[in-house]
C-alpha cells in the first residue's frame, strides 16, 4: 500500500525506488506550499531571536529545555520504554521521539523529546530541532505532512545556527542595527514580490 510505503520511507526502514515519486495516501505530493516554506524559516528566526542566539553562550539545548520541554538520550531509556514512547510520538522519525502525555501523578501535560545520541553533534541538533518542531508546530498526530514541516524547520534552524557559529551573521546585523532590523528585514525579504 502507497501509505505503508511512505512510512517506511520517513522512518528510515525502506527507501522507496524514487523518493521523488512518493506521495500521501490521497495522491498529493508532499511538498511544501512556497508560502508554507516561508512561514516556516519565519518561525525559526523569530524563535532565535528571541533568544539572542547570537550570544556566545548561547545552547540550543537550554533553549528549547527554559520552555519546560525535557530532552532525553535514547540511551536514557530500556528498550521497551522507548518503544512505548515510540508508538504515542508524533514523529514518525526513527532518529527521534516527540512525545506529550499526561503526568502520571499531577496529571500535568508533559513534553519530551528524545533523539539518538550516535550521531554527529550538527545531526543530533537537527534530530532535536525537528522533534521541536512538531511542538512549535502544533502538530496533534503523525502526518506526512508534518514530518516535511518538521524537517523544514530543522533545517532553517540548522542553517541559521551554523552560519551564526561560523560567520556572526546574526550578531553582526544585530550590533550594526539592532535586533528589530534582523527579523524584520528577513520578514520583508521573503514576502517581496519577484521583479520580472
Ligand atoms: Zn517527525
Amino acid at each position: 500500500m502507497e501509505e505503508t510505503e511512505n512510512m517506511k520511507h520517513f522512518t528510515g526502514r525502506e527507501l522507496p525506488d524514487n523518493a521523488l515519486k512518493a506521495s500521501m495516501a490521497d495522491g498529493t505530493p508532499y511538498v511544501l506550499p512556497p508560502w508554507r516554506v516561508n512561514d516556516i524559516i519565519l518561525l525559526a528566526i523569530e524563535t532565535l531571536s528571541d533568544v539572542d542566539y547570537y550570544r556566545d553562550d548561547f545552547d540550543y539545548k537550554k533553549m528549547i529545555r527554559e520552555q519546560g520541554i525535557k530532552i532525553k538520550k535514547f540511551s536514557a531509556f530500556s528498550p521497551d520504554n522507548l518503544e512505548k514512547f515510540r508508538k504515542i510520538s508524533l514523529s514518525r522519525w526513527e532518529e527521534g521521539i516527540c512525545a506529550l502525555f499526561p503526568h502520571p501523578v499531577t496529571g500535568e501535560q508533559c513534553r519530551m523529546i528524545a533523539y539518538n545520541e550516535n550521531r554527529n553533534s550538527i545531526e543530533c541538533m537537527q534530530i532535536v530541532f525537528h522533534e521541536y518542531a512538531h511542538i512549535k508546530l502544533h502538530h496533534t498526530q503523525q502526518s506526512i505532512n508534518g514530518e516535511v514541516e518538521a524537517t523544514c524547520f530543522a533545517l532553517a534552524m540548522t542553517i541559521f545556527l551554523l552560519l551564526e557559529q561560523l560567520f556572526h551573521v546574526g550578531r553582526t546585523v544585530v550590533n550594526a542595527a539592532g535586533k528589530p532590523f534582523l527579523v524584520q528585514t528577513i520578514r520583508n525579504a521573503i514576502k517581496q514580490k519577484e521583479v520580472v
